[in-house]
């Protein structure tokens, strides 16, 4: 295999490092990246064998360990991200799984944010515990209840933001510095900001995590996942975990996932803008109780985003005046928007989180998320944006 020697270009703006980043060639001098479905590689000799095992030579051993194609896919969205080293998974739960397996062992203890995607809730709450790591839960919007809930055997915090369905955004560089005091390992699930909006590892976070699933493949095609971190917990925690246990990354979606990286800033840059368009619309309507975008300026938490994001990403929740069944009537009203528990597609998707992906958590849970009835979740796509906006003013029209 010929490197290809522009990849290790620091100067690249993100756009470039998207499209080139990573990229290394067979010697056919191949223009895309090539999938190299192989489970594993032949040595030339029982010595080049030995070097590969013993790590003197760093080649391929077997595909479960690493894999070209799937390495291209680390080395392009780690340089996006400012990381030191990065790990492909098969979807965002292994990763989210990955980072949280690699952080603890039984006698620790985990501090989450409450308003969690329901997998990852369901990490924290059931899983940890039964291998003997308590959690604590809390509202991650409030700085003081993640300093109480510090106790001596806290290794790891775990957050979200923006949160999944409300669109709260928390204070990362403030966790940040409660993990640090302690010297625990902050963990941030950035699928909603996406890599272009926001940077946790410059926020203070020590790990960022993907579901690549969502605005990386945008096209809804296939699942994966990344974990980013620094070199040094990458290869002796995340490396063996990943060696051992085997929730790798295809590299056939490493491959689809790298043709998503190369459009992701125009896709990402497109769903924004018409996302910011269908919330300034949605906020002046008076069958909207409720309004939520990070991008305006009557976000809850506007200061905070002022101060970590740089854009106010593709989802949109509001609130429909008349609980679920004005809900269920203005979802049923919808032609080009279709009925998905998916984000981050180019086809636009809305949610009825309560009765879809927070119906098994309960209504109490759900109340002390501000998860009402009413509330949708809008993940928008890249229709034409006056397709979208009349799609809608028709629905509303319906209730
Ligand atoms: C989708 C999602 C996940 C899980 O990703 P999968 O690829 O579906 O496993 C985790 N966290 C957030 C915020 C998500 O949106």
């Amino acid at each position: 295999m010929t490197e290809n020697t522009k990849t290790g270009n620091k100067n690249w703006r993100p756009a470039t490092t998207l499209v080139h980043g990573g990229t290394t060639r067979s010697p056919f001098g191949e223009t895309s990246e090539a999938i190299y479905l192989t489970q594993g590689f032949v040595y030339d000799s029982a010595e080049a064998a030995e070097a590969r095992f013993n790590g003197e030579d760093p080649g391929f051993v077997y595909s479960r360990y690493a894999n070209p194609t799937v390495a291209m896919f680390e080395d392009r969205i780690k340089a996006l991200e400012g990381a030191k080293a990065a790990r492909g998974t098969a979807s965002g739960m292994a990763a989210v799984n990955l980072a949280l397996m690699a952080s603890v062992k039984a006698g620790d203890h985990v501090i989450a944010a409450k308003a969690l995607f329901g997998s990852c809730r369901y990490i924290c709450e059931t899983l940890l515990p039964r291998f003997g790591v308590e959690s604590t839960l809390v509202d991650g919007t409030d700085i003081e209840q993640w300093k109480a809930a510090v106790r001596p055997n806290t290794k790891a915090m775990f957050l979200e933001s923006p949160t999944n369905p409300t669109l709260d955004v928390i204070d990362i560089a403030a966790v940040a510095e409660i993990s640090r005091n302690i010297g625990a390992r902050l963990v941030i699930d950035n699928v909603f900001a996406t890599p272009l909006y926001q940077s946790p590892l410059k926020l203070g976070a020590d790990v960022v995590v993907y579901s690549a699933t969502k605005h990386i493949d945008g096209q809804g095609r296939c699942l994966g996942g990344v974990v980013l971190s620094d070199e040094e917990w990458i290869t002796d925690e995340v490396m063996p975990f990943v060696k051992h246990t085997g929730p790798h990354m295809s590299p056939f979606s490493a491959w689809v996932l790298l043709k998503g990286l190369e459009t992701l800033p125009l896709r990402v840059a497109r769903q924004t803008e018409s996302a910011g368009r269908i919330a300034d619309f949605l906020a002046g309507q008076s069958k909207v109780s409720r309004l939520i975008y990070p991008g305006r300026d009557d976000h809850p938490q506007a200061d905070v985003v002022k101060r970590q994001m740089s854009g106010g990403s593709t989802m949109v929740a509001f609130e429909i005046d008349g609980g679920k069944e004005a809900a269920f009537r203005f979802t049923n009203a919808l032609e080009t928007i279709r009925l998905s528990n998916n984000l981050g597609d180019a086809k636009s998707l809305i949610t009825h989180p309560a009765t879809t992906t927070h119906q098994s958590i309960g209504e109490e849970a759900r109340e002390e998320l501000n998860i009402s009835d009413g509330i949708l979740r809008l993940s928008v796509g890249l229709e034409d944006p006056l397709d979208l906006l009349e799609d809608v003013e028709k629905a509303l029209g319906a209730i």
